[in-house]
């Protein structure tokens, strides 16, 4: 683990008069995994969506290596090096697998290696491969999972926010998504923002982990030990 990629201080965010996010205060390291947990309505999809720029920030601080990121316009956020996979996936279903694939690099400057990262994400998932030429809307949940995930590594993020990725999948399909993001990490220091219902399952491949409640942190900690703190477990977690 090297230096501090995303920094976010007394950010404060919603949809309307009253905030959905009180104050929260959260770093991501480079080659990190941090697993965003809390019951449903904690405001971790709305954490992501403001991080993203989708929702706007009232206050606080967003900044990836040092730079400010609000305002940022959410499009550019790309280009940036922040990649949000959301919940319900996002594939676009008349487009075939490839088409969806290339959309993750079409900003992209550097077109050779734009090339290399789409044929990279084909061997991480021989899958897409050989549905490359299908259309999204013929895909598994497991599959269109991959296709999100595959668009947005094509763009090589240094911040990936990936929203409850195993949502409707089978427990195998959610452990080999788990496998592959532990080994993205290790390999090329990606950093995730990972949300994710089935905590065990989040613990079990995060660093560390926020618990927000009512749109507060109320604790962060390594994920061994928010596995082992039985108390925080029962009032925040569920289990
Ligand atoms: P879940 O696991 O159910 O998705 P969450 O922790 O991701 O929960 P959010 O989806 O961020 O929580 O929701 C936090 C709060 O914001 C909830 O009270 C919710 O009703 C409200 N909220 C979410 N989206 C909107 C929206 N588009 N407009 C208004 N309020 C919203």
């Amino acid at each position: 683990m090297t230096g501090k990629l995303l920094t976010v201080e007394g950010l404060t965010a919603g949809y309307g008069a009253a905030p959905v996010l009180h104050d929260v205060d959260l770093t991501v390291h480079q080659g990190e995994i941090v697993a965003v947990l809390g019951a449903n309505g904690a405001g971790k999809t709305t954490l992501l969506r403001t991080l993203s720029g989708l929702v706007t920030a009232t206050a606080g601080r967003i900044a990836l290596d040092g730079q400010d990121l609000r305002g940022v316009r959410v499009e550019r956020m790309v280009h940036r090096g922040i990649a949000h996979v959301p919940e319900g996936r996002g594939v676009v279903t008349e487009l075939t697998v490839d088409e969806n694939l290339r959309l993750g690099g079409l900003w992209r400057r550097d077109r050779a290696d734009a090339r290399r990262a789409l044929d990279e994400v084909y061997q991480l998932f021989p899958v897409l491969a050989q549905r490359r030429d299908g259309a999204g809307h013929q895909l598994s949940g497991g599959e269109r999972q991959m296709l999100a995930l595959g668009r947005a590594l094509v763009g090589r993020p240094r911040l990936l926010l990936l929203d409850e990725p195993s949502l409707g999948l089978a427990p195998r399909i959610t452990a080999q998504i788990l496998a592959l993001l532990r080994d993205l990490r290790d390999r090329t220091g990606l950093a995730v923002l990972l949300v994710e219902q089935n905590v065990r399952s989040a613990l079990s491949v995060a660093d560390r982990g926020v618990v927000l409640s009512l749109g507060h942190v109320v604790t962060r900690n390594t994920a061994a030990d928010l596995r082992d703190d039985t108390a925080l477990r029962h009032a925040y977690l569920g289990f």
